[in-house]
């Protein structure tokens, strides 16, 4: 069985809108589904009817542990949920806040951003570090939108403000309080050490944290083990994705259920 619970859509930072990806999901063979877009739940409005698929409600939702930006996805929420409602309404003020700031740092650097363009360029969509990353591609400032995060916007550049995200407990609250499981997302991709990651491990546990990712997208060989470990001396169930946002070579959705390994997935809980 091919599973994917981690997809973005055009809703936040995806290139393909939900009917799109929908029509990919189905025809890469993928049964069990979530869009998992950044700090909105906006996708499912145009996701009723998912037929053939079995879809979980789920977000991606961003916060702040020991200073850095972790992501938090919270599957099989209660998409009525008030508490959920209110929660994403305080990421996208957090983000409309920090597109302004995001637009200064980098004018202060001498960039041309034009932030009502990004905003009209987005629509409805959710404004993330991307929109700006494809504006300095759109005007020939930076040549691609790697070289945008690698001088600009990726971890710890002048564009990377956290200050505006929840804690880490805040955010798994959100999802517990609309019945989620909340799933502390690439483990892998927050670069600490084995020690520092025991730690995020140890508070996510303490908030109330269930699972953690133990494939998100292509990923190097042996770190599924690692994760295996840590999932199991924690006691966190496993969830499995692509973390897809474009149809590229080397992304598509759906990952197989058997990756779980000898862990308890996720689903299982459903
Ligand atoms: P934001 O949600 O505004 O914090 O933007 C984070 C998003 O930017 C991630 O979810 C990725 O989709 C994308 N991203 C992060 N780092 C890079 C990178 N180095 N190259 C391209 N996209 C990236
Ligand atoms: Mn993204
Ligand atoms: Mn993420
Ligand atoms: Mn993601």
């Amino acid at each position: 069985m091919l599973v994917d619970l981690h997809t973005h859509t055009t809703a936040s930072d995806g290139a393909l809108t939900p009917a799109e990806l929908l029509e990919l999901v189905r025809e890469a063979g993928v049964e069990l589904w979530s869009v998992t877009d950044h700090d909105t739940v906006a996708a499912y409005a145009e996701l009723e009817a998912a037929g053939g698929v079995h879809l979980v409600a789920g977000v991606e939702l961003s916060a702040v542990w020991a200073g850095r930006g972790v992501h938090i996805v919270g599957l099989n929420v209660a998409l009525e949920s008030a508490d959920l409602h209110e929660a994403l309404h305080r990421q996208q003020s957090a983000r409309e806040r920090r597109a302004v700031m995001i637009t200064e740092r980098l004018q202060r650097r001498g960039l041309n951003v034009d932030l009502d363009a990004i905003r009209r360029e987005a629509g409805a969509d959710s404004i993330g570090r991307p929109h700006f990353a494809r504006a300095l591609v759109a005007t020939g400032q930076v040549k691609d939108v790697k070289t945008a995060f690698q001088k600009y916007l990726g971890a710890g550049k002048t564009g990377d403000i956290k200050t505006e995200w929840p804690e880490l407990d805040e955010a798994v609250l959100a999802i517990r309080a609309a019945g989620g499981t909340a799933v502390l997302a690439h483990p892998a991709k927050y670069r600490l050490t084995r020690s520092r990651l025991r730690c995020l491990a140890d508070d996510f546990k303490a908030a109330g944290g269930d699972a953690i990712e133990l494939v998100c997208g292509p990923q190097e060989q042996g770190l599924a083990g690692r994760l295996v470990e840590l999932a199991k001396d924690f006691g966190f169930s496993v969830s499995l994705g692509s973390d897809f946002h474009a149809p590229l070579p080397w992304s598509r959705p759906g990952v197989e259920a058997a990756e779980v390994r000898d862990c308890t997935p996720v689903w299982d809980q459903w």
